[in-house]
């Protein structure tokens, strides 16, 4: 796997921009994969650009629960 050199967005930028932006190119046509991993706390995603055929993660953490709900009955 070749690396190429981040062009465009940091990862703050990338944050900032919802995750929606190949951060090599700029360009939105981006997918990730079906499969979404977790471990403790933390998962991610596979990435990748259709425009630059560049790949990345997303990560996420955990940032809290909610429930389901008996107040939605
Ligand atoms: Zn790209």
């Amino acid at each position: 796997m070749s690396r190429k050199r981040l062009c465009c967005l940091d990862s703050k930028e990338y944050v900032e921009k919802g995750g929606l932006r190949c951060p090599y190119c700029n360009r939105s046509d981006i997918e990730g994969d079906l499969i979404v991993e977790t471990d403790v706390g933390i998962a991610w995603q596979n990435m990748s650009c259709i425009d630059c055929n560049a790949e990345w993660r997303d990560e996420y953490t955990l940032t809290g629960y909610s429930t389901f709900g008996e107040d939605d009955e």
